[in-house]
């Protein structure tokens, strides 16, 4: 048995989003006829209370899409110098939207409206177009951080404005939305558009849910096309979404639980220097001066226990579907036993 912390995206299906994979109905998607990614669009855009909604092959492709139908080439997007727009989707603002990118330093991966305003650039033909800011929740680098929704209402009431379009990278909006217990409707009131991704702890094998208005959707099924992502009986895997959202989101507390067990079993550690706050499924730490990160991670693989460094410093775990109650004891007794 192994215990496959590096990330929520190993996740593999159950067997009842298998069967439901198995009995999906399916038709062309690229026609919209495709029922099963309808009704997952549908039961989407019903959620968050936006009008429409489009399913993406991965949260990369949902991102960009949003980035560069918003935005026209030559136009600058706010974001956190580590957010997941800039930091891990290949230069894609610059390469797929035309756009640079002006970062802001933010707590944890969370950036505020007087940041934001402070980069906002005047009405003056010397200066790029500001047009976008993306926020990220919760933030993948800042170790699963979750925003307080009265910042996110301040910011969108700095960007109207401003007349500014506001983006969510909400790849692990349902984690938040367990641990803050805040609801849906409130994140689609606050954004002009949303990505979501199953295929992290809601443990799909791929997909992305894109919110927004009507108009804006119905440009996004274009720049969709254009990255190729027209995919045709991919009702095979929105079933595992719609599955998902039944069975999946509510246990995401659970995978929090063993964060949480995971986070307080490193800090009692003497070799842990730093465990940063675990609010969600994520646990970023940081040993002691003069221990070796890819030592530590060797002799916890000699324990069948995987996980990963995201910088040189500091190394990651992450709970899923697939970590159990017994994976998590092991690590805590093996991390025990480790100088
Ligand atoms: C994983 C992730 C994405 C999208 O990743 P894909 O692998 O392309 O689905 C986007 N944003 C954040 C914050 C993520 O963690």
């Amino acid at each position: 048995m192994i215990a496959d912390f590096r990330s929520d995206t190993v996740t593999k299906p159950t067997e009842g989003m298998l069967k439901a994979m198995m009995q999906a109905q399916v038709g062309d998607d690229v026609f919209r006829e495709d029922p099963s990614v309808n009704l997952l669009e549908k039961k989407m855009a019903d959620l968050f209370g936006m009008e429409a909604a489009l399913w993406c092959a991965s949260g990369t492709m949902s991102n960009q899409v949003a980035i560069s139908t918003h935005t026209r080439p030559g136009d600058e997007v706010i974001c956190e110098q580590e957010s997941h727009v800039y930091y891990y989707e290949g230069g894609g603002i610059a390469f797929n939207a035309g756009c640079q990118s002006r970062t802001l330093v933010g707590d944890r991966g969370k950036i505020n409206a007087s940041q934001i305003l402070t980069c906002i650039n005047p009405d003056d033909p010397h200066r790029a177009h500001t047009a976008l800011v993306c926020l990220e929740n919760t933030s993948n680098r800042g170790g699963g951080s979750c925003y307080d929704i009265k910042e996110i209402i301040k910011i969108k009431e700095l960007c109207d404005l401003h007349g500014l379009i506001l983006h969510l990278d909400g790849a692990r909006l349902f984690n938040a939305l367990v641990a803050t217990q805040e609801t849906a409707r409130n994140y689609g009131d606050a954004f002009h558009s949303i990505s979501v991704c199953f295929n992290k702890g809601l443990g799909c094998p791929a997909g992305s849910v894109l919110l927004g208005s009507e108009k804006f959707i119905r440009q996004a099924i274009r720049k969709r096309k254009v990255f190729g992502g027209g995919l045709r009986q991919a009702g095979y895997l929105a079933a595992t979404a719609l599955y998902a959202l039944e069975n999946h989101v509510e246990r995401l507390a659970t995978d929090h639980l063993h964060a949480r067990q995971i986070g307080e079993a490193l800090q009692r550690h003497p070799g842990v220097k730093m465990v940063l706050p675990v609010e969600t499924n994520l646990v970023i730490f940081e040993l002691g001066d003069g221990r070796d990160p890819q030592d530590f991670i060797k002799k916890l693989r000699e324990k069948n226990i995987l996980l990963l460094t995201i910088s040189n410093k500091r190394l990651r775990m992450v709970t899923h579907l697939d970590i159990k109650p017994e994976m998590v004891e092991h690590f805590v007794t093996t991390l025990r036993n480790l100088e």
